[in-house]
């Protein structure tokens, strides 16, 4: 006998950004939503992420939003532990998850080894949460599916990938299941998009929705218009050109290296600018854009987008633009002489390739280092951002000559007034979860919301759980 109860529980990213960890039990059978990993420093998110609060193995489906590491890092830890469900994800988010798990391996793989060896004389250790084979492991449970195609992740449920206008791939995840109390629909955002990007179609307008749990990241603010990035960007070239200076771009490997990289490629074919060398230093860069490229004719693409990369041929810029793979390429761009753009990684400076770059850079006054995202406390980028003259890069005190610029017009996420408007639109019958927020963020927007009329917002904590009536 079944009782028909729906329970949905939070795991992860419930008043914090980071982790998106969501279960909906129904019928005996667990659908988890995301499987992220928190991201944070080392004691706070270890605790959080070595341990489940539910059983892995009794996980019977997994339906992934997106790719970004926060939604999807600790899948190979959930196999580790003993799950053996299907992954459903977009073929976009499953090509995507394969290079970002193999390089989340890789990055705790080095950590440990490093934390090894300088503790070794106290005998300490410390264990990578899962290997490169563990990610594989993962790997192989994705079960891809196209956006729009209904499929059953567990007996008697419909599920659907709608786009989210995110990222690549990203997909909200409309559940139709059936409750003690009838039918209901339940729709998760996963990331939302925001009404105008660059190279996305906008979110799908949501219906019939009787629960939903959307982020509420920028709940408390709005973006600055897209409008002016290319102009900006144009007159940094034309600066440079004249200069001889470079200009470094730290810039996240997904989406935004993309988008970046289309502005620029626009701005060589209407050519408003002068033809300067262009480096994408970043063997993740490379491969994610590889991947843009493959899947241009995407249906989460703007059909803007889609007829320009059809026009253009090569929007990604593989006939000039130097996608840089090997350390030794890397290394002898230290030694070339500007006017020259650099694309590298990470986007917060606080590790990888653009290191070097700003190692290298900085004290030149016809330099620039163009920020491009959001750059979070106690990051090289903030105190970079922050003006501050001195930095210390790899132990060593460098002196900022370079201009600091910021573009603040770049985010993959809705701002406060796409979320209002998303949720006036999708007018939930019975329920909306904030997740994936901090507590100001989600606390403004349930104001918001409740200044609307829209009943019944909650604000889950973490291992809150829910029955869906
Ligand atoms: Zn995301």
């Amino acid at each position: 006998m079944t009782n028909n109860k729906a329970k949905l529980s939070f795991h992860g990213a419930a008043g914090e950004v980071t982790g998106s960890r969501h279960l909906l039990e129904l019928d005996g059978k667990s659908i988890l939503l995301d499987c992220g990993m928190f991201q944070g420093h080392r004691s706070d998110a270890d605790m959080k992420n070595r341990t489940f609060r539910f059983p892995p193995a009794s996980v019977d489906a997994v339906l992934l939003s997106h790719a970004h590491v926060d939604h999807c890092g600790l899948l190979p830890l959930l196999y580790k532990n003993g799950c053996d469900a299907p992954i459903y994800a977009t073929p976009a988010t499953a090509e995507i998850a394969g290079i970002m798990l193999a390089d989340s391996a890789r990055l705790q793989e080095g950590d440990a080894q490093y934390y090894n060896k300088i503790h070794a004389a106290e005998n300490l250790t410390i264990e990578p949460m899962y290997d490169a084979e563990d990610a594989d492991k993962a790997l192989q449970h994705f079960s891809p599916g196209d956006y729009n195609a209904p499929f059953e992740p567990v007996p008697g449920v419909k599920a659907r990938f709608l786009n989210a206008g995110h990222v690549l791939g990203s997909a909200m995840v409309q559940l139709d299941v059936t409750t003690g109390a009838g039918p209901r629909r339940l729709l998760y955002t996963g990331d939302l998009g925001r009404a105008e990007t660059l190279l996305l179609d906008d979110p799908v307008a949501p219906q019939g929705v009787d629960y939903l749990v959307i982020e509420s990241t920028y709940g408390d603010r709005l973006h600055e218009p897209l409008a002016d990035a290319a102009g900006k960007l144009a007159g940094l070239i034309k600066k440079a050109a004249r200069e001889g200076g470079k200009i470094i771009i730290p810039s996240f490997a997904l989406e935004r290296t993309q988008e970046i990289i289309v502005i620029l490629d626009k701005l060589r074919s209407d050519q408003t600018v002068p033809e300067i060398p262009i480096y994408v230093d970043s063997p993740m860069a490379v491969s994610l854009t590889e991947i843009f490229n493959k899947h241009r004719e995407n249906f989460c693409f703007d059909e803007k987008f889609r007829e320009y990369a059809r026009l253009d041929g090569d929007p990604f810029g593989f006939d000039y633009i130097s996608y840089v793979r090997s350390k030794e390429e890397s290394q002898a761009l230290n030694h070339r002489k500007g006017p020259m753009l650099i694309i590298s990684a990470s986007g917060m400076c606080e590790g990888g390739r653009i290191l070097h770059h700003l190692r290298n850079n900085l004290g030149g006054e016809n330099n620039t280092v163009l920020l491009v995202g959001y750059q979070a406390h106690g990051t090289l980028g903030r105190r970079l951002q922050d003006g501050e003259k001195k930095v210390r890069i790899f132990g060593l005190e460098h002196e900022v000559w370079a201009r600091v610029e910021t573009m603040h017009t770049f985010s993959s996420h809705a701002d406060k007034n796409d979320l209002l408007a998303f949720i006036k639109a999708a007018k939930p019958a019975r329920g909306v979860f904030l997740v994936h927020g901090d507590t100001e963020a989600r606390a403004a927007l349930a104001a918001a919301l409740e200044a609307e009329g829209i009943k019944n917002v909650k604000c889950p904590a973490l291992g809150e759980e829910f029955e869906l009536n």
